[in-house]
């Protein structure tokens, strides 16, 4: 490699971002940091900076970047605080980044994400939210620039991996019948459906097979989350809704698999640790060490299948209903879960209750058709508005 690629962690306080930052330290001959991003815990920001000496650091608020600055300084660092969603959307385009880590959580993260799309970026895409979103115009703005757009979520990047080279010119031009969408079922799988009711943020964020952060957590026991990634599956891969089968497999082993016309079905395994496709994504098309353990297949001596339940599961269908629906749908569909899920964190609503803020939500407002980015923010508000005074009509 003849010079360190520069890399931006747009929310590396995070989960994604840890891990993300936890790979390239294995490798400082390939990677430097550009640019690292946090909204809260900003003492773990500075520390991220001290170990990483990035060139800027971006926080939500002029107050919090003086406070963050004075303390570079005293650390004895040259880093630089911007603010706000103008100082993100900077240092995911600026002319030395190769490579951009998309991984704040929810809407928050679309304008900076297509900020680094638009400069033509390498784009390592977490942040699923914003294509759910903006799906259509997300993947022409990538067409235009000529970003290089790889998914970090595990099971995508497993159907990347399982994908031939050529699989943009369409999935049926290069023999593929199905994508098989891996799901653990999350800790609600078996639990009896009337306890669903009282179900607690933590039960809810305690996976049997993952650590993430809380809101992907929540739509992980509410398969949501396998609601969004079908959808972002439908958008990465240029797949029909109908393409795209969720198989529940409570190992999280095998991340996803393709379906070929002739029989063969090819699964990308590994120990459930995003490190794996983080070092993927960052090295591809090379491979590089990722720091996670070898799979034990002894170890874990079976794999189950089956089914989703979307009786138990009605965000599943939810999500099936918004991408076949399409154009505004799935930005409201997102935002409606949104705000479902912080309520549901702050214990205002019960745990299935998140399912019936969104069926409402999407229950009231018309599809319209989504030609510009304004119209996504647009149904983005209209379905945070509407879930809002769900809310206020239904408070526990
Ligand atoms: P997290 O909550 O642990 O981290 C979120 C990051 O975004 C933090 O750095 C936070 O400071 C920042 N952030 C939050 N709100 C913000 C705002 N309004 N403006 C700017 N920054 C903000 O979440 P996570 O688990 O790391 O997930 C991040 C994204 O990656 C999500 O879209 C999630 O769906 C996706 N993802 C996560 C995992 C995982 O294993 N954690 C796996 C696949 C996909
Ligand atoms: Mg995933």
């Amino acid at each position: 490699m003849s010079r360190l690629q520069q890399v931006t962690v747009l929310g590396a306080t995070g989960s994604v971002g840890l891990s993300t930052l936890d790979v390239i330290a294995r490798h400082p001959d390939r990677y430097q940091i550009f640019a690292l991003t946090g909204f809260s815990r900003l003492s773990e920001l500075l520390a991220l900076c001290v170990l990483h000496s990035p060139r800027f650091a971006v926080v939500p608020e002029a107050a919090l970047a003086r406070g963050l600055q004075d303390d570079l300084r005293a650390a004895g660092l040259a880093t630089q605080v911007l603010v706000g969603e103008a100082g993100l959307c900077q240092v995911a385009a600026d002319a030395e980044v190769d490579t951009v880590v998309a991984a704040i959580v929810g809407a928050a993260g679309l304008r900076p994400t297509l900020a680094a799309v638009d400069a033509g970026k390498k784009i390592l895409l977490a942040n699923k939210e914003a294509l759910v979103m903006s799906g259509a115009l997300f993947m022409q703005a990538v067409r235009k620039s000529g970003a290089v757009l790889l998914p970090l979520d595990s099971e995508h990047n497993a159907i990347f991996q399982c994908m031939p080279g050529d699989f943009s010119r369409g999935l049926s031009q290069v023999g593929v019948r199905r994508i098989l969408l891996t799901a653990s079922g999350g800790p609600f799988r078996q639990t009896p459906l009337a306890e669903l009711e009282h179900v607690s943020p933590d039960q809810a964020c305690a996976h049997p097979n993952w650590s993430m952060g809380r809101k992907i957590s929540v739509d992980s026991a509410s398969m949501m989350n396998k609601g969004l990634e079908l959808i972002e599956a439908c958008w990465l891969f240029d797949a029909r809704p109908d393409q795209v089968e969720v198989v529940v497999h409570p190992q999280s082993v095998i991340h996803s698999l393709v379906d070929y016309v002739d029989g063969s079905v090819l699964a990308q395994l590994g120990n459930p640790d995003m490190r794996t496709p983080i070092a993927n994504a960052l090295a591809w098309p090379e491979r590089i060490d990722s720091g996670v353990a070898p799979l034990d297949l002894f170890a874990i001596a079976r794999l189950d299948f089956e089914a989703p339940d979307e009786q138990r599961f009605p965000c599943l269908r939810l999500a099936r209903e918004a991408v076949e629906a399409g154009n505004s749908a799935p930005a409201m569909l997102n935002a409606a879960n949104e705000v479902a899920v912080a309520a549901f964190l702050e214990r205002r609503i019960r745990f299935p209750q998140i399912a019936s803020i969104i069926e409402d939500v999407l229950a009231r407002e018309p599809v319209v058709a989504v030609n510009d980015l304004g119209a996504v923010f647009e149904a983005d508000r209209k379905a945070r508005g509407l879930a809002e005074q769900w809310l206020e009509r239904n408070a526990r």
